[in-house]
């Protein structure tokens, strides 16, 4: 058919490789249970802002410069953070990319994240640290959502790329990156286990 697909969104989707990544995993995920029982400020702005949950969002927020653990993580990811910019062709020969932020999800049993996006960065993205069974994935919305004022709706299982929603589930040991602007979710965790993840910022400003 004569139509072109313009204006993608790109989300990307990787397992973290390397030696020892499931001794990594789990010595991030002590970090993180100890980051919460220690950061009682983090405690404090999550029962505000991210209720029932706990996030250090508001307190330790650049945990790879506190934590070796968390650069070992940064080390890792270089190499996807190179890959996706690679395939968003972004031009930043004059400024590299760089880690501007990186903070601790806990999602317990009947949590969930709203509508967000990530203001002030380029891209953004999710290492799943623990991804219990049945826990939600990541869900994306289309940005060109809020231009659709008499669209009538896609119909009932329209093809994938061109859902207004789309969720991706999220495994233990994977990551997800996406450009900042994109708005997504976590719906309410029904697992009884806690959904515990680590997300991080990249800018080049
Ligand atoms: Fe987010």
């Amino acid at each position: 058919m004569p139509i072109e697909s313009l204006f993608p969104t790109r989300v990307y989707t990787a397992r973290l490789q390397g030696r020892g990544g499931g001794p990594l995993r789990s010595q991030l995920l002590r970090e993180c249970r100890q980051l919460r029982l220690d950061d009682r400020a983090g405690r404090r702005w999550s029962a505000a802002n991210y209720p029932g949950g706990y996030t250090s969002y508001g307190s330790a927020n650049r945990m790879h410069t506190l934590s070796p653990t968390f650069a070992e993580l940064q080390r890792r990811l270089a190499r996807h953070v190179n890959a996706f910019t690679e395939a968003l062709e972004l031009d930043v020969a004059q400024r590299a990319l760089a880690m501007t932020d990186c903070w601790v999800n806990i999602m317990p049993r009947g949590v969930a994240h709203g509508l967000h996006l990530h203001p002030l960065s380029t891209l953004s993205g999710t290492f799943y640290v623990q991804a219990p069974g049945g826990c939600p994935g990541l869900k994306f919305e289309d940005p060109r959502l809020d231009r659709m004022m008499a669209a009538p709706p896609r119909r009932r299982g329209a093809s994938r790329e061109i859902q207004p929603w789309v969720t991706l589930p999220v495994e233990a040991g994977e990551l997800v990156m996406f450009e900042s602007w994109l708005r997504h979710e976590v719906p309410p965790n029904t697992a009884h286990a806690d959904r515990v993840s680590i997300s991080f910022n990249y800018s080049w400003f």
